[in-house]
């Protein structure tokens, strides 16, 4: 499923940043690593840029670049 609120939250709580952090991984689709830059509105919500965070289990992240997510939106991690 695609990583939650709250899980986003805690990203974010353990960040010296408290507006904008930056993941970087390897696409699980095609290995590529790439770095995803997520930030926290102040408004409330986050906004992801340049790919998609997915969570496996509890704390366990999975990252899709986005060319691999725009070509196939239903991939599941
Ligand atoms: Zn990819």
């Amino acid at each position: 499923m695609l990583i939650n609120l709250e899980a986003l939250d805690q990203m974010f709580m353990d960040s010296p940043a408290p507006s904008h952090l930056t993941y970087d991984g390897r696409c699980r689709s095609c290995g590529q690593e790439f770095r995803i830059e997520i930030d926290h509105h102040i408004s409330g919500g986050y906004g992801l840029a340049g790919g998609v965070l997915y969570m496996q289990e509890a704390d366990k992240l999975t990252a899709i670049c986005e060319a691999c997510y725009r070509s196939n939106p239903e991939l599941e991690a």
